[in-house]
């Protein structure tokens, strides 16, 4: 007998972070994971639309823009800190379109990193799956999560092991990984000597532990990313005036990686429990080595001296140190690394059959 294996294809609606305007990069790498999913979903014949604040754009993806202010980053408020809601909040006008549209979808997919869609899903007749981007930040939206997870076993997502841990549900919470359109990524072998830094300009981010490294190591590192803290920008430029660095602004993929392809290295210096680091898989497919603090997401992705190195935490010297070594890593095993365990049909695998189970899950309780 020949075993017929087929999926079906799902009707789902992805509910976007409410921090930022989708292509802006105010929404950290979710938006990346966003973008890659919705393409790759859709290009398997499942229907995809996102809901996304207005003005989000998103090539080869059919979205509905949804008005109204965006929510303050959970990661920069305190730990015991109350939930809040701008007045006309997008984020509340996005779970008003998603509650009002539910029957049109077989799930409805959460990317905000905020209490409100977890709180309402009891509400809702439609399953909801989570998609977790962060580590923790708060003890109200930990509480939402954590019944949800509890209520709703298997519903819950994450992109690593280390950031589920920073959870009391964290063995409830499903290991989703990353991955990217490989292809959108060249192989370069001819660096410059220049090192490059990617991602959100914000505290958590630790970019001046980068830029003493540099400058300790006298090499010039490119930054590019959004500014998202004009005032944490403005005091890094004060501290470190003759340090040898030059921001690039926040660019699109294709320009990113051609810049980061001709780079030494990639520095991720992140003071928080990174969830994953995006900007870590992109560099090793470019065929550039990462060098890391060993904490976090990074941590679970960077070989130890065969696409990188992994550093003591806050700790420039160790950082000055690895570059120093950097020549001894094979450029070819990175990108052959991104290759075997980031590609996006693998990782859209795993998220096709997360969600086949959270709609068979609900099917089976009716
Ligand atoms: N990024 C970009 N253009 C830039 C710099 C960064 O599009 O000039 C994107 C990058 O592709 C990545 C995201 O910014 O997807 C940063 O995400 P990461 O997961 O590294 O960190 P997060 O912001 O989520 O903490």
């Amino acid at each position: 007998m020949v075993a017929v294996s087929f999926k079906l294809s799902l009707r789902l609606l992805f509910v976007s972070t409410s921090v930022g305007v989708l292509g802006t990069g105010q929404g950290g790498g979710v938006e990346l994971t966003i973008a890659c999913l919705a393409r790759e979903l859709l290009r398997r014949g499942h229907d995809v639309l996102v809901a996304a604040p207005t003005g989000s754009r998103l090539d080869g993806v059919p979205i509905v823009e949804i008005p109204g202010r965006l929510q303050v980053p959970a990661q920069s408020q305190e730990r015991d800190a109350p939930i809040s809601l701008p007045p006309d909040p997008v984020l509340g006008n996005l779970w008003d379109y998603a509650r009002s549209r539910q029957d049109k979808w077989d799930a409805i997919v959460n990317f905000a990193f905020d209490w409100l869609p977890f709180y309402l899903t009891p509400f809702f007749r439609r399953p909801i799956a989570h998609f977790i981007s962060m580590g923790s930040t708060g003890d109200a939206l930990d509480g939402a999560m954590a019944r949800v997870a509890e209520r709703y076993p298997g519903t819950v997502g994450v992109y690593t092991r280390t950031q589920a841990a920073t959870f009391t549900f964290g063995d409830r919470c499903r290991i989703l990984g990353s991955g990217i359109d490989l292809a959108q990524y060249c192989f370069n072998d001819r660096p410059e000597a220049a090192i490059a830094w990617l991602g959100r300009i914000a505290p958590e981010k630790a970019l001046e532990d980068a830029i003493a490294a540099a400058r300790q190591a006298n090499v010039p590192l490119r930054v590019f990313g959004k500014l998202q803290d004009e005032a944490y920008w403005q005091r890094i430029q004060r501290d470190f005036p003759d340090a040898p660095f030059e921001y690039g602004g926040f660019l699109p993929t294709d320009r990113l990686q051609a810049e980061v392809g001709r780079c030494r290295a990639l520095l991720m210096t992140p003071r928080w429990v990174e969830a994953f680091g995006n900007v870590a898989i992109e560099a090793l497919a470019c065929g550039v080595p990462v060098i890391a603090y060993q904490r976090g997401g990074p941590a679970e992705i960077v070989c130890d001296g065969k696409t990188g190195f992994l550093v003591e935490p806050d700790s420039p010297p160790g950082l000055v140190d690895a570059i120093a070594r950097i020549d001894t890593i094979d450029r070819s095993a990175c990108r052959r690394q991104a290759e075997a365990e980031y590609s996006l049909p693998a990782f859209c695998d795993r998220w096709e059959t997360w969600l086949h189970a959270v709609v068979a899950c609900q099917q089976s309780a009716l």
